[in-house]
């Protein structure tokens, strides 16, 4: 059975032992983008990250990830043109550059997934409307989270967002649920239609992450075999929480313990 078809229903005790997952992990954002500035490596980023998951004695459901080569690090770093999945290494960050990362948590057998973008230094306008946008249209999609909606709710709230701005959003690559596994059903899409799709129920887990193009919604994989990068060259932004849709409304679990999102908008509250 492909992942997109397995959804499962967690319990309020599971979604806890989530966010404490979740927790983690954004607590390894953190301390990546706390370290970025001009000179700095992608390599660098992801040890920062690695070096929370040790202290919790935790490890990246990312490491080893199947693919066409297993993937090789704790965390995806992607710059600029690069939109997800670029693997860390040897690239120095310039002042002026986007960063997006992206780290995976397992902890006690379940996942917390999220990702943040930032700039490094001054930036451009156009790239703080980027990061503006894609962090924005994120909360959106999470604002449809509740019982009794649809994932095509959702999906359309991020495409509306980021389409009505004048950006793009990747047709090739999703939001997920997420649980025991990183990626389980369903899939949910940037792009949709209201009302379509799979109904939402209290207990479903799911990971969001806009992934907004400026230029076009078209991307190339590189000879890695894993950066996945704008086809144009043009900058590109993702942001992603792990949300548990409870009868109370969408609880985001991958934050810091006061409740604090790493991103740019830290605080944003639904
Ligand atoms: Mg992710
Ligand atoms: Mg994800």
């Amino acid at each position: 059975m492909s992942w997109e078809r397995q959804i499962t229903i967690k319990s309020p005790q599971e979604i806890e032992i989530m966010r404490q997952a979740g927790r983690i992990n954004a607590e390894a954002l953190v301390a990546a983008k706390s370290i970025a500035r001009p000179g700095v490596t992608t390599a660098d980023l992801n040890a920062a990250a690695e070096e929370v998951l040790r202290k919790y004695g935790v490890y990246s459901p990312f490491k080893g990830y199947p693919g066409p080569t297993p993937y090789p690090a704790s965390t995806n770093v992607s710059v600029n043109e690069e939109l997800v999945h670029g693997i860390p290494g040897k690239r120095k960050l310039k002042e002026g550059d986007i960063v997006s990362i992206d780290c995976g948590t397992v902890y006690e057998g379940f996942v917390g997934d999220s990702a943040i973008s930032f700039g490094v230094g001054e930036i451009s306008e156009s790239a703080r409307k980027l990061l503006e946008v894609t962090e924005a249209a994120l909360y959106a999609g999470i604002a449809q989270m509740i019982v009794g909606n649809r994932v095509g709710d959702i999906s359309a709230a991020v495409q509306q967002y980021v389409e009505s701005r004048g950006y793009y959003v990747t047709r090739e690559y999703t939001g997920h649920g997420v649980g025991r596994e990183m990626h389980e059903g369903p899939q949910v899409p940037n792009y949709g239609q209201p009302g379509r799709g799979l109904l939402l129920r209290p207990g479903m887990t799911i990971a969001l992450e806009p992934m907004v193009l400026i230029g076009t919604p078209m991307t190339r994989v590189m000879p890695d075999m894993w950066t996945v990068r704008s086809a144009d060259g043009s900058l590109t932004a993702h942001f992603e929480h792990t949300v548990a849709i409870t009868e109370n409304g969408p609880t985001i679990l991958t934050t810091l313990d006061d409740g604090q999102s790493a991103g740019r908008n830290a605080g944003v509250q639904l």
